[in-house]
């Protein structure tokens, strides 16, 4: 019998499995696919390997969450630090997000001339680290009494935060530049997506304070792609199952029952890294179904389209680019388009002298269930993003080795989920509403995106240590 069944390797799957490991605890990690890392995985096809989605990864420096968890492991990544974070491209303007204020903001303020800019640049400097040095505050569903704790820990943010948090960016940027024209918008509005997974309308001005100003921080790049974080963080777990997909789970009295197509395990808790909005359906047991039916209702059926390609080249790329053009981007809710390229000297992922590129866009699953135009969706949207691709980065289509695109109907075949980038937290559904790392029911845990605290390496992990702080190991 295993002490803890944890659903789903992410990065709050193998993380909490990894710590609860590390404290003696007998865990077994169950994951579908044979790697590890869910949206942050690594994966290969006809032996090309790509990052699946995410590509950076923020929050590894002393004082932030993800080094933080990883210390107490004991783990250490092999990371390559990037600076900048990410090359926004727009018209004709390029604009590295540096981490040095200075820097980054000469060419700012050269691209997009304001007189605010120097006052609402540093603002979100200031909130950006102010933010990371709060600590102690803590988020449980358990009950209504745990519930009022948690929102008392969260006091002294309100306080100092409350006047950009009653607010919505939107408002608060368009005020602050009295009006700001359609361009600069766009350049803000693309990069606070890419964190918020909103648009500025529908989000507080803190979100879009910390969306913006993330890249003030320390950004890494994973050496032979994150995925192989996956690979040397839960090293020392003697029970990792990949190929696994949890297709049932049973209550029993005492302990659950966790069914894959072959083997049934035992565990006497269940840590769920599934989504809340997919949930429900591991289990015929009428409460713990009825308490993830509730949350089905956050679905915002957001979700990603991606294109993978292998260069080969001897140019020099940064490791991120923001491509901002004027148009939505058919059959996507963007006009913004990311793209990531392995390292130069990363061979790990990809031979010598190729580039593996990771490219995403922003989507909507109900786009995507039509069978009947579905091909000719895909094929329209790949040769667009390859076109926009080459032309902004100056690539030649000979130099293209292999290439294939992803739709959310792919992540559901490979990784469970359709909805991606997790649950948006935007001005209605701001905590108190948000679904914790525990819940009512007893022994049923959850970490991952959907959850408490929000996307990325940051939010989730920031979701572990709650979650191990709930289970006081
Ligand atoms: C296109 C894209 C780009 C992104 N870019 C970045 C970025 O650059 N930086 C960043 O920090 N974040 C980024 N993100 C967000 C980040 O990837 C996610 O927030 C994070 O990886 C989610 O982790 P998670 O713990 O929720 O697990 P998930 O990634 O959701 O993984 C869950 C795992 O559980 C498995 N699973 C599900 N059901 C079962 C089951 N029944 N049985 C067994 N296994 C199961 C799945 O196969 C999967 O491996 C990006 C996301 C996307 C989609």
């Amino acid at each position: 019998m295993f002490e803890y069944g944890i659903v789903g390797s992410g990065v709050g799957g193998s993380s909490i499995a990894t710590l609860l490991n590390a404290k003696g605890y007998k865990v077994a990690l169950f994951e579908k696919e044979p790697y590890l890392g869910g949206c942050s995985s690594t994966f290969s096809h006809k032996g090309y390997s790509y990052n699946t989605g995410a590509t950076t990864l923020a929050g590894y420096e002393d004082g932030f969450i993800v080094k933080e968890v990883f210390d107490e492991i004991g783990f250490k990544p092999e990371l390559i630090t990037t600076d900048p974070a990410i090359v926004i491209m727009q018209n004709e303007k390029v604009t590295p997000r540096y981490s040095d204020f200075e820097k980054f903001f000469q060419v700012l303020n050269t691209n997009y001339p304001y007189s605010q800019n120097r006052k609402f640049w540093e603002l979100i400097y200031e909130i950006n680290s102010e933010f990371y040095k709060m600590s102690g505050h803590y988020y449980s569903n358990a009950n209504i009494f745990a519930k009022v704790k948690s929102l008392l820990s969260f006091i002294p943010l309100f306080l100092k935060f409350q006047k950009y948090l009653r607010i919505n960016a939107y408002d608060f940027i368009d005020n602050f530049f009295d009006g700001i024209d359609d361009e600069y918008l766009q350049f803000l509005e693309s990069q606070i997506l890419i964190v918020a997974q909103a648009p500025t309308k529908e989000i507080n001005f803190f979100t879009a304070a910390l969306s913006l100003g993330y890249t003030f921080n320390e950004n890494h790049y994973a050496i032979g792609g994150l995925g192989a974080i996956f690979n040397g963080l839960t090293k020392d777990i003697e029970h990792v199952y990949k190929n696994s997909e949890i297709k049932e789970i049973k209550r029993l009295p005492t302990y659950f029952e966790l069914h894959t197509k072959n083997n049934i395990y035992e565990a006497k808790k269940i840590i769920l890294n599934s989504t809340v909005y997919d949930s429900a359906k591991l289990f015929e047991d009428r409460d713990i179904k009825s308490y993830y039916k509730k949350y089905e209702k956050l679905n915002n059926y957001q979700s990603s389209f991606m294109l993978y390609l292998t260069i080969k080249s001897k140019k020099k790329f940064e490791h991120h680019y923001q491509i901002i053009k004027e148009e939505l981007f058919p059959h996507s809710l963007s006009k913004a388009v990311f793209v990531s390229f392995s390292d130069e000297n990363d061979n790990t992922i990809v031979a010598k002298g190729h580039y593996s590129l990771t490219i995403s866009l922003h989507t909507d699953l109900r786009i995507w269930q039509n069978k009947e135009t579905y091909k000719a969706q895909k094929k329209v949207l790949q040769d667009i993003l390859v076109q926009t691709v080459l032309t902004s980065l100056d690539i030649e289509e000979s130099e293209i080795v292999h290439s294939f695109c992803a739709t959310p109907l792919t992540f559901k075949n490979y990784i469970n989920r359709t909805q991606l980038g997790g649950n948006a937290i935007t001005m209605k559904n701001f905590l108190p509403f948000l679904p914790s790392n525990d819940s009512p029911l007893n022994s049923v845990y959850h970490v991952g995106d959907s959850v408490y605290a929000a996307q990325g390496w940051p939010g989730v992990m920031l979701g572990v240590k709650n979650l191990k702080g709930l289970l006081d190991v």
